[in-house]
């Protein structure tokens, strides 16, 4: 089948090639992201694969079933950036990479915790400078200190087994609580108490209507002052600016975010000769308890290698009239 890959990377193009055995399907591959605006690119193809800074509102879905697009394909997990009323209503099937490595995600949040509590970054940089004081360089031991999760699925459940072997005491949200984590020590508690009770918040729920901004003011308002929140989720969960003012006043103590609201135009691309437009961002840069990554959490050989399996998989599920396991409905 004929697949344009939309916003794709140069790991993606070695990937996909290397797992698209016997060339079963023609791979194309696009540098541009998929929106309404880009959408006459799909002229010709069945399927299109896009990844979560492809829009695919309304307007796009309506473009790409006039051009006889059937299916599109997710080479993510969350899939807040596809209207799957209109993908259904123009009969396209919507079909994903439900989990590819939860632990690449998780282990990444821990790296972030890690970073912002032993102040790693700043010790490898004043160490080439052979400064060698330990001012400034201070952290917390982890063992015994409370770690909220919101969000209990695959990603906030490998997170939960690393942290326990921190031997910290890990409190819950979710909308559904898993009895195999309560075996193991969890307790779950209402959004307000691991708010008001947790050293360090990690944040692994999806985003929904209900989680956009659920940090917000009013939840800043409720946390101990100067606990640290890590966000590996998405970035809509956390209002920035009101973030900015909870920094300011010091109520959050760290900040950790491989995700931001307006990532879209900035992540995934060399901006290093490029003026910054979103001041937002920049202020958000400018804390020295701060610490962003690019959208990297995913990014393991082992999490690479199964997202261009399984979407190869789900290119041949859909050709060949298969059963469509991963299909979003
Ligand atoms: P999952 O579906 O396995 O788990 C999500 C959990 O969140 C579920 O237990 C669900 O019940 C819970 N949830 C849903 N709504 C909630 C709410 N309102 N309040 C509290 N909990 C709620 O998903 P996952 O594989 O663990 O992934 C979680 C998220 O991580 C994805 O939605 C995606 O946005 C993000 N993600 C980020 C990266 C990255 O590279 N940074 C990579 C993969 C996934």
């Amino acid at each position: 089948m004929k697949v344009a890959l939309f916003g794709t990377q140069f790991y993606e193009r070695e990937y996909f090639t290397k797992f698209n055995v016997d060339n079963k399907h023609e791979l194309v591959f696009f540098n541009e992201s998929l929106n309404a605006t880009t959408s006459h690119l799909t002229k010709g193809f069945r399927a299109v694969c896009v990844f979560g800074t492809d829009k695919m509102d309304k307007s796009c879905i309506q473009k790409l079933a006039k051009l006889g697009v059937q299916l599109i394909d997710l080479r993510s997990a969350g899939y807040d950036n596809v209207d799957l009323k209109s993908a259904n209503t123009n009969n396209i099937k919507v079909l994903r990479v439900p989990a590819y490595s939860p632990q690449a995600v998780a282990e990444h949040a821990v790296a972030l915790i890690m970073t912002l509590n032993r102040k790693t970054h700043k010790a490898y940089n004043q160490v080439r400078e052979n400064n060698f004081s330990l001012e400034h360089l201070m952290g917390f031991n982890l063992c015994n200190k409370t770690v909220g999760v919101v969000g209990t699925g695959k990603i906030g459940r490998a997170f939960c087994a690393i942290m326990l072997g921190f031997e910290c005491k890990i409190i819950a949200f979710d909308v559904k609580e898993n009895e195999d984590l309560k075996q193991k020590g969890v307790q779950y508690k209402t959004f307000t108490d691991l708010l008001s009770q947790s050293d360090i918040i990690s944040i692994h729920c999806p985003l929904t209507p209900k989680t956009t901004h659920l940090f917000d003011k009013k939840a800043f308002g409720k946390i101990k002052k100067g606990a640290m929140i890590i966000n590996t989720s998405r970035g809509g969960i956390i209002n920035t600016k009101e973030a900015i003012e909870a920094l300011k006043n010091q109520q959050i103590g760290y900040l950790g975010i491989d995700v931001y609201e307006n990532e879209g135009s900035l992540f995934f691309k060399d901006q290093s000769q490029t003026v910054i437009q979103d001041d937002v961002f920049e202020r958000l840069l400018s804390f020295n308890n701060v610490l962003i990554t690019p959208h990297q959490a995913f990014y393991t050989q082992e999490a690479v290698t199964e997202i261009a399996k399984i979407s190869i998989q789900n290119f041949t599920d859909f050709e060949e009239n298969r059963e469509l396991k991963n299909e979003i409905k």
